[in-house]
């Protein structure tokens, strides 16, 4: 058996999805005129309350754009500093937007209103960069899958609105936290400028991400696609996949959250773990006892056809997702169990 655990990206389409991409009624995007994608934004933009969505290939466009509209040349984006928009987007804030960073010390990835308002430049003391973007990921990835309260989040719109912030907020794995915490699409939406979600993580279509916004926003966002090479034209094979992923492949998520948990148990008994971080959607973050390298742990897995990856050093990842299925889970657990090092 071949176990695939590095990451909820690795999900192929399953016939079903593959036949409604088959379905799809297409045109030319680039003119506006695919239905499918037309559709599939409008769905996605009145799932949140907001006015406009915008398909894009990647998450990382996607973020990259957001940036683009909320910010200027110098500006600086208040984020964790385990954010993805900070360390796995390639430098793209600076190179595309030529914006810095102030990182906050945060939580699993998660920063608290307080932190954000100690975290801006005095707007009129001209020597340091303008304070213009918070960033907020949810779940955070490099966190292990850690999601917000919509508490927290609101305390922090009240500071970007205090202090005339752009409020981003990277949801590339945002179904997982609805999920995990009973929250709602538009909880999201009122509180947001702007919001990427993703499509081809947790929710097994083979690409595609969305940014939405208001009206406005989103007409620039469409310049601002173009530049970075995103605008495609008969995507709505690719639309078709994401809302068939929107009907279908969203309450399964407590599945894959569900899985997580009963491995991070499974590890908890394990003599060779030292540590299993709180499992609270898809994402296992543990670390092996101080004498035993990342690598042989690895090794030892892979020998048991059973993939996972290294976050960072002392930090092993395991992720599951649509295509993990039960008889994996139950021969992983076995395997973790029988496991010596
Ligand atoms: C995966 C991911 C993205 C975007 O990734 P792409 O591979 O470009 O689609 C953005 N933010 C977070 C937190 C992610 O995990």
């Amino acid at each position: 058996m071949e176990i695939n655990l590095i990451s909820d990206t690795v999900t192929k389409p399953t016939p079903e999805m593959l036949q409604a991409m088959f379905n799809a009624k297409v045109g030319d995007d680039v003119f506006k005129q695919d239905p499918t994608v037309n559709a599939f934004e409008k769905m996605v933009a009145d799932l949140f309350g907001m006015e406009a969505a915008l398909f894009f290939p990647t998450g990382t466009m996607a973020n990259q754009t957001a940036i683009k509209l909320n910010t200027n040349p110098g500006d600086q984006i208040i984020c964790d500093k385990w954010s993805h928009i900070h360390l796995y987007e390639s430098g793209g804030a600076s190179a595309n937007s030529g914006v810095n960073f102030n990182l906050l010390d945060g939580s699993r990835g998660m920063i608290t209103a307080e932190q954000v308002k100690d975290g801006i430049n005095d707007p009129e003391f001209y020597h340091t960069p303008m304070s213009k973007m918070v960033g907020i990921e949810n779940t955070t990835n490099k966190g292990g899958g850690a999601c917000y309260e919509i508490s927290e989040l609101q305390k922090i719109k009240q500071v970007c609105v205090d202090h005339n912030l752009k409020y981003h907020l990277d949801g590339a794995r945002l179904w997982n936290a609805m999920i995990a915490k009973k929250q709602q699409p538009k909880q999201f939406g009122q509180l947001f400028d702007t919001i990427s979600v993703c499509f081809s993580k947790g929710l097994g279509a083979p690409i595609g991400s969305v940014l939405l916004s208001d009206t406005a926003t989103m007409h620039k966002a469409l310049r601002v696609r173009k530049i970075f090479g995103g605008n495609m034209r008969q995507s709505g094979y690719l639309a078709a996949a994401g809302i068939y992923a929107l009907q279908n492949n969203i309450n399964r998520l407590a599945d894959d959250h569900r899985r997580a948990k009963e491995l991070g148990a499974q590890l908890e008994q394990c003599s060779w773990v030292a540590v299993v971080e709180p499992v609270e959607t898809n994402i296992v973050v543990f670390s092996a006892q101080p004498h035993i390298k990342d690598q042989e742990v690895i090794e030892k897995l892979k020998q048991k056809g059973i993939s996972i990856s290294l976050l960072a050093k002392g930090k092993l990842r395991m992720v599951t997702h649509l295509d993990y299925r039960q008889v994996m889970h139950e021969y992983v657990l076995e395997a973790l169990e029988k496991m010596s090092l």
